[in-house]
Formats: C-alpha cells, structure tokens, sequence
C-alpha cells in the first residue's frame, strides 16, 4: 500500500475542514486535506456568518471573495406566534447598537464552499487528497496512520477530524458522544420577493419550531422552517408554486408574493455533543463535535471558533498540550451554546406554561435592559 506523510491531516471536506486546512497551513504546517472536494448541492442551505468568522475569514484573506454573495444582516427581529397566553411583543435587535454595520452575512453553503476549495487549491502547504478515510490507527508514541478508500495511508503526528456528525477519527479515537433527535424537519429554499427585506432577518417562534427569513442579496431571502416531521413531508411533496404560497401565508405576507428559486432541502433535526474534543494525536472541530438545530446561525460560527482556537493553541505549546488546552478552551462555549438551542427549541414545542412564561419574560428582560441586550447581542455575534 502506498504510504505518504505530513504535518497534519485534516479529514472531510465541508466549511470547518477547508478552514481547519488553510488556519494550520497558515502557521507552516504542510497538511494533507482528505475528503471528497465536491462542493455541496444548492439546496436553499445558507449559512449566517456573524461578526466574529467575519473577522476570522479576514484574517485568512477570504471576505472580500465571499462578501460579494452576501447579504448583510442588520437587523434581527423575533416575533412570537405560539399563540402562547404570555405571548411578549415583537423584539427587534439592532447591530447599530453595538457600533457594527451589521451582526453578521448571510451567504449560500455552496458559495463559501467554493472560495474556501479555490483558496486550498492556491495554497502550496496544502495537499488535497480524494477520498473516503476508512479507519485511523493511532500509536501512543508515533505518527497515527490512515487508511482511505483508494488503497492508500496517510501519516502525520496530528489529526484534525472535521468529517462531520458520523465523525470517522471520534469512532476510530473512542471518544464517547451523546445523541438526542427533535421531532422535527427543516424545510430550506430560496425565495425571492415583491418587497425589500431591508436588511432584517424575522424569526417566527411557533408551536412547531422556528420560522426564519435570511435576507440575500436583492429582493431574496433564504428559509429555514422547522415543523413537525409529517407535515414537512407532506409541504415538501408540493410543487414550487403552493409551497410558496404556504411560505408566504405563514410568513404573513410581509414580504410580498415570494417565488421559490431552486432547489429545496429537507433535513431531520438531531443533535450531538462529543465527549472531549481532542484524544491522544486526534482534535474534533465543526460537526464532528457539535451538532444542533438552526437557530440563532450558530452552528458553523461555532465550528469556524473551535478552528480558530484548535490553530492559537499549536501555536503556543506542543502537539500533546495544544489538544489538552483546546479541549479545555471549547468546552464552556460548546456547551452552552448546545444548551440554549436545546432549551429554546424544547420550550416553543412544549404549551407547558411555567416554561412558556420563563421564555416570554427572559426575551422581555433580555429586549429591555440595554447592558444585558447589548450583552446579548454581542454574544450572539459570536464574541
Ligand atoms: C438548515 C440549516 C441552516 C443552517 N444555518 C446556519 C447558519 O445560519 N449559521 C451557522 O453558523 N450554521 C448554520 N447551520 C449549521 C452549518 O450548516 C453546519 O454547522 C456546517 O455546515 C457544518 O460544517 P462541517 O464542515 O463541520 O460539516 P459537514 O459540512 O458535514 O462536512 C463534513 C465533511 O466530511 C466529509 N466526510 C465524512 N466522513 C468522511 C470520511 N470518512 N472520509 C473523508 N471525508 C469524510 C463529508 O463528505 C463532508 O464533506 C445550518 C444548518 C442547517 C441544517
């Protein structure tokens, strides 16, 4: 078998992985980035970056490539429609509040895909290798070895597994996990629309989960509808013409008449946390760490920290200790933010009262005491 070594490998192709490859080739590392390198489907998936993968993409040299496909998101606004008898009023949070044009940028999955690939293509400290990683072995004492589908092996003193949620390097590494599912659906696709967005982002709670419009460039915004799952089957086996109507119905015509551009995505909600996020030669960034529901754009944000952390901490100690720290670094972050999507979900499916009070009043209290809302806002802008 043929047998190749390097720095560092990184395994799978999404978002985190091409930017686990480019934030270590950075510090000189040679990597060896393995994976599939097919771009993912346009299926209405978008991804809000907010302020802080903003200024770590910056840091890459990446925005200016993929700001010109995105939309700014200036204004975040949550509207109750639970129905619920302590229903709070409208909250909208405004980025100008924190002095910042904007909490963050919605963009296409596929097009941040595509300027992170042709960034790693340019690269001469990356080595893109296609393929499916079968097995990892680690050696306490040498290099840990993979095996890909194509009949060769990879060596290197360190492994960063970003091959998401069926994480091949976590199972091969033994680290634990803990899984949960939702009984619900995403239903995504892009529309466009007779009205401007104006820069604002509505989210709808209701009994079934989050209702949300993105803005996208010009009069379009990206869907993320979470329902039941029958009913999301049943609204996915529509033709483009009535689902938009059903968008536009629950959307309460605020935007107009919409069109559906595209393709649709249908994707289960569940849920995942790692044990520890690095073991031995092996680190976990991304979803082979962490894995909730879209809402409040954390998910990949989250994802694009765990790298920046995992590369400030091989920058500072040995391989052993730098997994140690990131470890250590990720845990209160993960977690929490694991926590909140959890609970706020769980509390919009539930008509449960003490809980839908405590959720009404936590937004009254968060929406109007300005340190705790700006303290929020800059939270959720991933600072
Ligand atoms: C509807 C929806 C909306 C979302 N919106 C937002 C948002 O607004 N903001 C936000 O921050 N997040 C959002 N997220 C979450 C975000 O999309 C994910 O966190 C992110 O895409 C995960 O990226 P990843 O690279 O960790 O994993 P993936 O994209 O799953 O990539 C894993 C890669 O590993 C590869 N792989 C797997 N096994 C192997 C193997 N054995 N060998 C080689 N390669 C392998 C796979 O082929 C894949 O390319 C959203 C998610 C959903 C579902």
């Amino acid at each position: 078998m043929n047998m190749n070594s390097t720095d560092v490998l990184v395994i799978g192709t999404g978002p985190v992985g091409y930017s686990a490859a480019l934030a270590l080739a950075q510090s000189g590392r040679k990597v060896a980035l393995i994976g599939t390198h097919v771009l993912p489907a346009r299926d209405g998936r978008t991804v809000a970056l907010l302020d802080g993968s903003v200024n770590y993409l910056t840091s890459l040299g990446l925005w200016d490539a993929i700001s010109a496909t995105s939309a700014p998101l200036s204004v975040m606004r949550m509207l109750d429609d639970t129905g619920s008898l302590f229903r709070p009023p409208p909250v909208s949070f405004k980025a100008s509040e924190l002095g910042l044009k904007a909490f963050g940028y919605n963009v296409e999955l596929t097009d941040l895909v595509r300027v992170l690939t042709d960034a790693t293509k340019l690269n001469s400290d990356i080595v893109r290798v296609h393929g499916q990683v079968l097995n990892v072995n680690f050696h306490n004492t040498g290099d840990c070895i993979v095996t890909l589908d194509s009949n060769t092996q990879w060596s290197a003193p360190l492994i960063v597994g970003a091959d998401g949620r069926n994480s091949v390097v976590r199972r091969s590494a033994e680290i634990a996990i803990k899984e949960w599912s939702y009984p619900q659906t995403a239903l995504t696709a892009i529309l466009s629309h007779q009205r401007d967005h104006d820069d604002i982002s509505t989210e709808f709670h209701t009994r079934e989960g989050p209702f949300t419009l993105v803005p996208l460039p010009g009069r379009r915004s990206s869907l993320v509808w979470m329902m039941e799952r029958s009913r999301a089957k049943y609204l996915a086996s529509l033709d483009s013409h009535a689902f938009q109507l059903e968008v536009e119905k629950r959307a309460k015509s605020m935007l107009g008449k919409m069109v559906v551009e595209g393709l649709r995505g249908e994707l289960p909600m569940s849920g995942m946390l790692s044990a520890a996020f690095s073991s031995g030669q092996a680190a976990l960034v991304g979803e082979a760490a962490h894995l909730f529901p879209p809402i409040g754009a954390q998910g990949l944000n989250l994802g694009f920290r765990d790298v920046r952390s995992l590369a400030i901490a091989l920058s500072k100690a040995n391989v052993p200790n730098a997994l140690r720290n990131y470890d250590t670094d990720r845990r209160a972050d993960i977690t929490l933010r694991t926590l909140a999507v959890d609970l706020l979900n769980r509390s919009l499916l539930t008509d449960f009262l003490p809980l839908d009070l405590a959720r009404s009043l936590g937004l009254l209290t968060i929406a109007s005491l300005p340190p705790l809302r700006r303290l929020m806002m800059r939270r959720g802008a991933g600072h």
